[in-house]
């Protein structure tokens, strides 16, 4: 990432007035507008999009403060957004962010339609935005991450205390970066951190993988007194090292006996809510699927359950004894009808 020398783009020295800026960058906007650039468009594009950007910046005091804070110390700001970034990205999808008034990024370009310089400094946090311009509060950011749950958690339901890593609004600087004049030392100029929290997370009994939990105002800080934005947290549910769960159906292998299965039986079947004895007919056949109504998982809606399925897997006697041999040698002779 290049640092962007803002003051250089727009031709105006440091000390430069608002009023300085704004018309330096209003001449220079008209020279490469890419409607007046006809034999030069791509050129005048990118240059158009740079005074723009450089505008941005220091067309808003906010803004413009904190790029003369950051200064020399700029790499070491980036640092601290890059480690965030990837933060992000490892996120995925997970957050969501407002791009308000940037308008339509464009194809390559960080989120803004700026360069990555802009976005790492500029988008999120302490932008300007119609609504801060003209002094009134803003929302937070609602935030979303995944949670594991055991399928015990999600079978239960109820209350549970977890512990998230979220980025947030930083509390030194309030978001603004800077503290006095000079770089926040807590986030070092980017206005956001990494926290862990605590959460009380109320598990709805039975709920589906991939359905979200929302806990309201437990998201992003809201700025300038306003409210607090939401927490989603989208659940996944942990593998199970006895049970599959489709829907809200359970699926389990229960190892029998092949004499059970030639006889008919009982086996004791676990289940989420405890062992239960489950008749095996005589001649069943091994891999078959028996029911047990109402013992799969609870239904969110209407306080039903699912059913779970056993699968009977037949298992031979290993170190047969001689008289098992014969035994079965005889049972052999008797099925090819042999005697
Ligand atoms: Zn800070």
């Amino acid at each position: 990432m290049n640092y962007k020398d803002y003051y250089q783009i727009l031709g105006v020295p440091k000390n430069a007035a608002e009023k300085d800026i704004k018309s330096a960058y209003r001449k220079l906007a008209r020279k490469w507008h890419p409607d007046a650039n006809p034999n030069n468009q791509k050129e005048a594009e990118e240059k158009f999009k740079e005074l723009q950007e450089a505008y941005e910046v220091l067309g808003d005091s906010d803004k413009r403060r904190k790029y003369d804070v950051l200064g020399s110390n700029w790499k070491e700001a980036s640092n601290q957004a890059e480690q965030q970034r990837r933060y992000r990205s490892a996120q995925s999808d997970a957050f969501e962010y407002d791009f308000g008034d940037f308008g339509g990024a464009s194809p390559g370009a960080g989120p803004s339609g700026f360069s990555d310089f802009f976005d790492m400094f500029f988008s999120g946090v302490g932008r300007r935005t119609t609504a801060q311009s003209t002094g009134f509060a803003r929302r937070g950011q609602d935030l979303e991450t995944t949670i594991e749950l055991s399928l015990r958690d999600i079978y239960d339901g109820g209350k549970k205390s977890i512990s998230l890593q979220l980025e947030d609004v930083c509390p030194r600087c309030r978001g603004t970066g800077t503290e006095r004049g000079t770089l926040c030392p807590q986030c070092h100029g980017t206005g956001r951190l990494l926290a862990t929290k605590k959460f009380e997370v109320t598990i709805p009994r039975g709920i589906r993988d991939g359905q979200r939990i929302r806990l309201a105002g437990q998201g992003g800080a809201g700025i300038g007194g306003g409210p607090n934005g939401d927490l989603h947290l989208i659940v996944n549910l942990a593998d199970d090292p006895t049970y599959k769960r489709k829907g809200d159906d359970l699926y389990v292998d229960m190892p029998v006996s092949v004499y059970d299965l030639a006889l008919g039986g009982e086996v004791k079947v676990p289940t989420m809510a405890g062992q239960v004895a489950m008749t095996i007919p005589p001649g069943t056949q091994s891999n078959r699927l028996l029911r047990l109504s109402g013992k799969g998982m609870p239904k969110v809606r209407d306080g039903g359950a699912g059913d779970q399925y056993v699968r009977l897997i037949g298992q031979l006697p290993a170190n047969l004894s001689d008289k098992e041999k014969k035994l079965f040698k005889e049972l052999a002779s008797i099925r090819n009808g042999k005697r």
